[in-house]
């Protein structure tokens, strides 16, 4: 059972359409089914519309899913349950910092590192005055957390040391990414999880969070993030980055498929192919390099 977990903050990107290729193949080649999950929890980041949008955009390239579109926003008790869960065993604790407190007890975040929260609130009363609407936070262990990717290879954090309590609801009511993709990767069943490698940090906290809730965690298999014809990562004005940009400069799906599939290590060459073609793939798991946008479709300038 794999998922396809897209954000509805914009147009389906072929990062997006790269992971989500992974995914689907990765079901069918199991004989598992793919779930398709909006994750739109974060509501002031969504944009209207985008969620049919990427759907739409799916449909297009041939790709097809057996379960959902599954809606983060609906699912809401379902998030409070496992935070009482947490606050049961005495795991969980409320956190008026701003950023500006946080900022300055904590250490300068390394290049490219998350800021370690210094667990200012940790041994606070927690009945005490509020100065703001509190998040709350995970109590984790001094403690390390392996793990073992299948694409990535391996990495280990201490969760203290290096990521610090995490928060799980947020002080603006919101439920937390690292809660809700757990939450949910759980209750679905979920046994594969293909995603970019951008979310790798994220997976130990992860992995910790299964174990809390009692259950086992997914395999993980991240995939690299697709470029731009620099090299940069893709950005939302990147030409030649979207699905309806290609398609409405005349590009077909299985040019874009045939792309993909070869990125992803599934096929021999970058011709164009049908969804039934990446099927025939002997490969036996995925092997994927970093694919950049091809110069031709980022001269094909459209919309
Ligand atoms: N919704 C996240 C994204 O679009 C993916 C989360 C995940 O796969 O865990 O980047």
């Amino acid at each position: 059972m794999t998922r396809f977990a897209p954000s509805p903050t914009g147009d389906l990107h072929l990062g997006g359409a790269y992971v989500a290729l992974a995914s689907w193949w990765m079901a069918r080649r199991q004989g598992g089914a793919l779930v398709l999950r909006v994750e739109d929890i974060d509501a002031p980041r969504v944009v209207p519309g985008s969620a049919e949008r990427i759907l739409e955009d799916l449909r297009w390239l041939g790709l097809d899913w057996d379960q959902g579109p599954l809606v983060q926003s609906e699912r809401l008790p379902r998030y409070a349950r496992a935070l009482e869960t947490l606050q049961s065993q005495g795991l969980v604790y409320p956190c008026d910092c701003s950023r500006a407190d946080i900022a300055r007890v904590a250490s300068a975040p390394h290049l490219g590192e998350e800021t370690v929260y210094p667990g200012i609130c940790r041994e606070l009363d927690p009945a005490r005055p509020m100065k703001r609407p509190p998040a709350m936070r995970l109590r984790v262990p001094d403690a390390r957390v392996s793990i073992h990717d299948a694409l990535a290879g391996e990495l280990s954090q201490n969760l203290a040391r290096d990521i610090g309590d995490f928060v799980l609801h947020r002080g603006d009511g919101i439920y937390a990414y690292q809660l809700v993709v757990v939450v949910d990767d759980l209750e679905m069943g979920i046994t594969d999880v293909v995603r970019g490698i951008d979310l790798l940090a994220s997976t130990p906290r992860q992995i910790h969070l299964a174990q809390l809730l009692g259950a086992a965690p997914p395999r993980y298999h991240h995939v690299p993030l697709v470029l731009d014809t620099d090299g940069q990562r893709l950005a939302k004005r990147t030409a030649g980055a979207h699905l309806r940009g290609l398609r409405e400069a005349g590009v077909s799906p299985e040019e874009v498929l045939g792309e993909l599939a070869f990125g992803l290590g599934l096929t021999a060459s970058p011709e164009a192919c049908s969804r039934d073609e990446v099927l025939r793939s002997s490969a036996e798991q995925l092997a994927p390099h970093t694919l950049r946008i091809p110069a031709r479709w980022s001269a094909r300038r459209s919309g």
